[in-house]
């Protein structure tokens, strides 16, 4: 398991998450504790308070309970007469003497006659000689005097049913001992023994505070660890009460409820905060998880977002987002490079191998380009097979131009797909910021124009921005649209004618048929100013057929052997080409042996079945097939066996190039000898001069095809020198 505080992330949580939590829940710990003890000390304090006045209350009564101890043997006619007769010691001593101490527990026992003489004394469990009494005589013949004037007085304040008779009693020191000495005089129950108020016999009893007074005080109360002292030596959280009239205190360890319930209540109070701090952790804990994985399947959905799903480089619009920083940040003598990449026939693969190979593809081709790339540059994935890649920071536009040569190097090396090896090219178009612009849409855009003309240019290639691109482009669209209002219209398209003759006897065989655009602004544009952009954006395909159409309606009638037309390769592609031709045919009522079709050398190269299919149906119809521009492609002359054509069309190149040092009069010648064993007719194109007429004748060449003979003429031209033709040859 994770630290759950251990990266910086966590640490911001720790602070911003949990620390707060704790400490709300410790403030509330701290505070019900608080208030716990609170309530403890309170209920202690009323606790304490009871005690106090259990005590006090005890001591008050002591002495009242002592009289009223006496009097069960002091109001006795029993007692009257044994004390005033004497000899009567024995009977004394266990009723007034001994069996107080023992019954009441009373610590001394004394009477005293009519003068306070002692005539009998106990103490401490025993009886002693009378004598004895001086130990309290001090104390105790004032509290007799006084009872012996109330006696004398009448006095009978206090007596009712349950006090039978008067008494006097006083807290004092007896024998080092605090002491209730109580006085009560010795009188009839019956009220038979007369006595004069004042001269009776009197019991002093006395009871030691210090005593097993304070055993019963514990055991009768519940208070525990009762002393008596003289001093208020309290320890240890004991309280203290005075005995009245200064004989010392009473000191006891007060029963704490409070605190004992608290005492017993703390170890399950810890324990119920230490659970609450585990399950606040384990939230907090699960908390982290979830904000964790939240935040994770957040970056997910973020880099999803930015990123292409199939080679895991930037999108789009993480691209924009990049540009823009850039172009933000860019400082005064920087520069950065946006290139755009597009891969040549790629679809050629996609289409042949299947997308998964595409995909494959596309991965490996990715990876190409991060090899090249350094970490501070950005390779992205636009979509399909477009990429861009920013270069920060380029020394020069040499650095920029050097990896693009290694870009197009690297994709030229074949890639192995499935097994298969692969043959590609990728085409580069570079715009600089801040030179080219500042706008990253506009920059994106110019580096885009710049990879057009690049591809152009001839595939495999590189191409910086520059102005006049745009330019261009702007033309190109202007004339693009003119293009689509001219098919539509139809009127602003002509067909030119241009003879061709037999080499031998210079009569004239047949003719190619070649558009002209009439242009209502522009006037008449050449084929080479329309037919790419009508390739392009698939307009070509009817603009062919309008032009095979026209072409064999116009030359159904002349006396010609062939009509040639020009086929485009994109139209040749579409399955359904040679049905069209034949409806034509069929149409304008063209004999299909008269009409022969020039392709040029990437359409017979092209492996696609459409293509071949639309071929081997052409040449069973009857037409003929004619390779044109042949020798700029890319086939070799070993290859011209191979192909399905009835005749060669040798580009006019060579025969311009006849008489220099390039040597093309043995190419042309070879040509013309590889042909013939073949069984293939050559035609040769752009003959302008007599020297180049009479070396193709002498090798053998069928057919010319030239300024020198004519050039491409209107219909109307075309007849008129039909005609002039005819008579020649009559
Ligand atoms: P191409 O098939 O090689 O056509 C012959 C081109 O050579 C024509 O140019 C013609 O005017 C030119 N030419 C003829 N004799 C001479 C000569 O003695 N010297 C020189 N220097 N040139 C000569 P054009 O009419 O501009 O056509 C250019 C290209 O346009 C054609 O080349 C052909 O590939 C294409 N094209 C023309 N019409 C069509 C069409 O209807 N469909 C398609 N797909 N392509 C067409
Ligand atoms: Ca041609
Ligand atoms: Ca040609």
């Amino acid at each position: 398991m994770r630290n759950l505080f251990s990266e910086p992330s966590g640490t911001r949580f720790f602070f911003k998450a949990f620390l707060p939590i704790l400490a709300t829940t410790l403030l509330v710990a701290a505070l019900t504790a608080l208030l716990l003890y609170w309530i403890a000390r309170s209920a202690d304090e009323v606790a304490i308070d009871r005690q106090h006045r259990l005590v006090e209350m005890v001591l008050s009564r002591l002495q009242t309970r002592i009289a009223h101890d006496q009097e069960s043997v002091t109001v006795w006619d029993d007692a009257v007469q044994s004390v005033r007769s004497p000899g009567n010691g024995e009977w004394i001593d266990s009723n007034l003497g001994s069996w107080m101490a023992s019954y009441f527990g009373h610590d001394g026992a004394y009477v005293l006659d009519v003068q306070n003489t002692p005539i009998y004394a106990f103490s401490d469990g025993e009886t002693l000689p009378v004598s004895a009494f001086e130990v309290l005589a001090s104390e105790a013949l004032p509290l007799v005097n006084r009872l012996r004037e109330r006696l004398r007085s009448g006095d009978t304040e206090g007596i009712n049913d349950r006090i039978l008779s008067l008494g006097v009693s006083g807290l004092t020191k007896v024998a080092g001992h605090p002491a209730v000495v109580s006085a009560k005089p010795i009188i009839s129950d019956t009220g038979d023994i007369e006595q004069k108020p004042g001269e009776e016999y009197v019991h002093v009893a006395v009871r030691y505070l210090d005593g097993n007074f304070v055993e019963e005080l514990q055991q009768d109360y519940l208070v525990s660890e009762l002393r008596f002292s003289w001093r208020e030596d309290t320890t240890n959280g004991e309280v203290a009460i005075p005995v009245p009239s200064g004989t010392g205190f009473f000191i006891w360890q007060p029963y704490r409820p409070g605190a004992t319930v608290l005492a017993q209540s703390a170890p399950v109070l810890l324990a119920c905060l230490a659970g609450a701090v585990i399950v606040l952790a384990l939230f907090v804990r699960a908390l982290r998880t979830r904000s964790i994985r939240l935040k994770l399947s957040e970056e997910a959905l973020i880099h999803l977002a930015h990123h292409d799903l199939l080679t895991g480089l930037p999108n789009r619009r993480q691209v924009e987002i990049e540009l823009d920083r850039s172009l933000k940040g860019l400082g005064d003598d920087e520069q950065f490079a946006v290139l755009y990449l597009d891969l040549d026939r790629f679809k050629e693969v996609n289409d042949t191998l299947g997308h998964p190979s595409g995909d494959e593809l596309l991965r490996e081709f990715a990876d190409r380009l991060r090899r090249h790339t350094s970490e501070s540059d950005m390779v992205a994935r636009l979509g399909g097979d477009e990429f861009l890649i920013l270069l920060r920071n380029p020394m020069s536009d040499e650095d920029v131009s050097e990896l693009c040569r290694q870009l197009v190097e690297t994709a030229r090396r074949p890639f192995l797909i499935s097994g298969a090896r692969v043959f590609l090219g990728v085409s580069v178009g570079v715009a600089m910021a801040p030179r080219d612009s500042l706008s990253r849409v506009e920059l994106t855009r110019r580096a885009d124009v710049a990879l057009y003309h690049a591809k152009r240019s001839g595939r495999s290639a590189f191409a910086f921005f520059d102005f006049k691109m745009d330019t261009d482009q702007a033309l190109r669209r202007e004339l693009e649209r003119d293009l689509r209002t001219a098919l539509e219209r139809g009127n602003q398209m002509k067909v030119h004618y241009q003879p061709i003759f037999s080499a031998q006897h210079s009569k004239l065989v047949g003719a190619e048929a070649l558009v002209r655009w009439s242009h209502p602004e522009k006037g008449m544009l050449r084929p080479d100013a329309f037919i790419p952009l009508a390739e392009e954006n698939g307009m070509i395909e009817q603009l062919g057929e309008w032009v095979l159409k026209e072409a064999c309606q116009t030359a159904v009638a002349w006396p010609l052997e062939t009509l040639a037309v020009n086929v485009s390769a994109l139209q040749l592609q579409n399955p359904g080409f040679a049905t069209r031709v034949a409806s034509i045919l069929l149409e304008t009522g063209m004999h299909p042996d008269r009409l022969e079709l020039e392709v040029t050398e990437s359409t017979l190269s092209d492996r696609r079945q459409e293509c071949e299919n639309n071929l081997i149906t052409l040449r069973a119809m009857g037409i003929k097939i004619a390779l044109d521009d042949f020798g700029t492609g890319f086939s070799s002359l070993g290859r011209l066996q191979e192909m399905v054509v009835d005749k060669i069309k040798i580009d006019r190149s060579f025969v311009n190039g006849f008489g220099t040092e390039n040597g093309d009069e043995a190419i042309v010648q070879a040509i013309v000898d590889l042909a013939r064993t073949s069984g293939l007719k050559t035609t040769a194109e752009g003959v302008e001069t007599q020297f180049q007429r009479d070396y193709l004748n002498s090798i053998g060449c069928d057919e010319l095809q030239g300024y020198l003979l004519a050039a491409p003429l209107a219909p109307d031209e075309f007849q008129l020198l039909w005609q002039t033709e005819t008579r020649k040859h009559a």
